[in-house]
This record gives structure tokens, C-alpha cells and sequence, in this order.
């Protein structure tokens, strides 16, 4: 069910890609490119923080720890978009937008790993797989089988 490496992208050009090295969330872009999860966690208090979030709201430290999350959740909401946007977008179709509570704590905005126009539902397990953007890999939700969710593979 992955996508073929190298295969362009379903829903975004690959312009649109960012620039790793600069970007704040390189450690999840990295851990993405390992086909793994990385998401930031504050260094004090270890609760879980937005991407981006400079502050704690648990403790109020200014530091937080990259680590590799378990890429299993469930659908917090999700939504369906309907305004393509031309250059941006690649498809006309509508396209899914799923905010992700995942089973580190952390919440995710993604769309889905393969083009569908269906939205997921409310408490939908899902695994997050990635899609490729140009030369980065992005978090993608993969719809799975309740059973499927706490299988190791
Ligand atoms: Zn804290």
C-alpha cells in the first residue's frame, strides 16, 4: 500500500517541497525520510508539543526533544477540501484533510497516503505512512483495520 518511490506526489507539486536544512522541523523531516515518525517532546516535562510550539505549556521550558513516535492514531476530525489551488494542488478533485490524535499525545494536521474523496471518520484508527513531496518525505494517514492498529509488524 506504500507509494512507489520517486512516484510524483498525488495531491502537491513537487515546488512546494520544503527546504529541510532551514526548516525548524528538519528532525521530522529527517525521521520521515527513515520512514519513521519524530515528533517534539519538551525536554523538562516530556509532555508533547506542537510542531513548532517554542513554549511548554505544561512547565513553560523553551526547549524541546526530537523523538520517534509510535505512527498509529486515530481520527480526531477530518474534512474535505474543495478549493484546488491551481500551481499548488495537482489534482481537481477534492481531497481530505484529517487533523490525527496520535497515540503519543500529539496532534497532526495530514491528508491521506493515496487520493480518496471520502472522509474518514470520528475515532477512525489510522497508521501514519509518508508521502513523497519532491525529495521530502510528509506524514500521511493510512486508514487501518482497528485489529491492524495494534498488530506489530
Ligand atoms: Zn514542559
Amino acid at each position: 500500500m506504500t507509494a512507489p518511490q520517486n512516484a510524483p506526489d498525488w495531491l502537491l507539486h513537487d515546488e512546494l517541497s520544503p527546504d529541510v536544512d532551514n526548516d525548524p522541523l528538519a528532525p521530522m523531516y529527517e525521521g520521515s525520510a527513515r520512514g519513521e515518525l519524530v515528533l517534539p517532546f519538551c525536554t523538562s516535562c516530556l509532555l508533547p508539543l506542537d510542531l513548532e510550539q517554542p513554549v511548554c505549556d505544561g512547565c513553560g521550558s523553551l526547549e524541546c526533544v526530537w523523538r520517534v513516535v509510535a505512527p498509529v492514531g486515530t481520527v480526531h476530525s477530518s474534512t474535505v477540501m474543495h478549493r484546488a489551488e491551481p500551481g499548488l494542488v495537482r489534482i481537481d478533485d477534492p481531497y481530505p484533510i484529517i487533523d490525527v490524535e496520535l497515540a503519543s499525545g500529539h496532534r497532526l494536521i495530514m491528508t491521506t497516503l493515496e487520493s480518496t474523496q471520502l472522509p474518514l471518520p470520528i475515532d477512525a484508527p489510522v497508521r501514519v505512512a509518508f508521502r513523497n513531496l519532491g525529495k521530502i518525505a510528509v506524514p500521511a494517514a493510512q486508514p487501518t483495520a482497528p485489529a491492524e492498529t495494534e498488530a506489530s509488524s
